[in-house]
């Protein structure tokens, strides 16, 4: 192994015969491998056939561990990091660690691999071409009302971790701020036995998740379609709307407009929305 260098390594997020033979050369070869748990990559490197040294790097000791890591890395010894699975430092530990040896100079090598929300996106059949990836929700509903709120008029797809305990709740406080059309798209279990992608508007997929209780276990990421983008076939169409948004309530004012420009009414009412905030900043 190079000297001095961290190894950015991922790991499977379900199935082990995505563990690449790179990831497989490196945490074999490596001084010493930097764990989320090291219970969890013991029985990856079991599984490897290798014994490499680990310590443990989480959340609770990230901070203290970076001296004495980038001491170590300093020194010549080679590190690789990894979290329980998938991509470290995506809704992982890691990003103190990387911006410490980033600003030392130290040498950051990736071994890419699985990562979750990448994974979902592939096969979720929504618009891949733009994104964005909120990681973990907020625990409360509030909080995600709130997130849902912010991201209404968001065109690109939406991607989401959610913990299978508030999948249903989640869903309804989708439903209440989005309304219940949007495609949504659930990806459960991925590469395991379970492995469950569904999509559907959100009032299908918010019923299917409410009666079958087992799409309330294992591990889940969520997508939603973005707002739709307005087409305007008509020009006049942004200038009418505003004048009618000055005189009528925003609804009505959204209804004439899609009357006299021969457009679809829900999309104009976005357009509404999105005029409305505008016209608020
Ligand atoms: N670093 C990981 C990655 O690259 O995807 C993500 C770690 S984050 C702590 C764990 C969350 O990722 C889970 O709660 C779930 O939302 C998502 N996830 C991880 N593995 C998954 C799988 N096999 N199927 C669906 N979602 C998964």
């Amino acid at each position: 192994m190079n000297d001095g260098t961290l190894y950015i390594v991922a790991t499977p997020i379900g199935h082990l015969g995505d563990l690449s033979p790179r990831a497989v050369e490196v945490l074999s070869a490596v001084d010493v491998i930097a764990a989320e748990d090291t219970r969890v990559t013991r029985k990856l490197l079991q599984h490897m056939g290798a014994d490499t040294a680990m310590l443990s790097l989480h959340e609770h000791n990230e901070q203290q561990r970076i001296q004495s890591l980038l001491a170590r890395l300093q020194a010549g010894d080679s590190v690789a990091l990894v979290s329980d699975a998938g991509t470290p430092l995506i809704s992982d530990p890691g990003y103190p660690l990387v911006r410490a040896v980033r600003q030392a100079d130290i040498k950051i090598v990736p071994v890419p691999g699985p990562c979750a929300v990448i994974t979902a996106l592939s096969v979720s059949g929504l618009p891949t071409d733009k994104f964005i990836f909120e990681g973990f929700l907020p625990g409360k509903s509030s909080g995600r009302r709130g997130k849902f709120e912010e991201l209404l008029l968001e065109h690109r797809t939406l991607i989401f971790y959610e913990s299978p305990h508030r999948i249903l709740a989640c869903l309804e406080d989708l439903e209440a701020v989005m309304g219940d059309h949007r495609e949504v798209v659930i990806a459960r279990e991925l590469t395991k036995t379970f492995e469950t992608i569904r999509s559907g508007n959100i009032a299908e997929i918010r019923e299917w998740v409410e009666q079958d209780q087992n799409q309330q276990r294992g591990e889940i990421v969520l997508l939603v379609a973005g707002a739709p983008v307005v087409e305007e076939a008509n020009p006049d169409l942004e200038r009418i709307l505003t004048l009618l948004m000055d005189e009528l309530p925003l609804k009505q004012a959204a209804a004439l407009t899609a009357q006299i420009c021969d457009a679809k009414r829900n999309e104009v009412y976005q357009k509404a929305l999105e005029i409305k905030e505008i016209k608020a900043k």
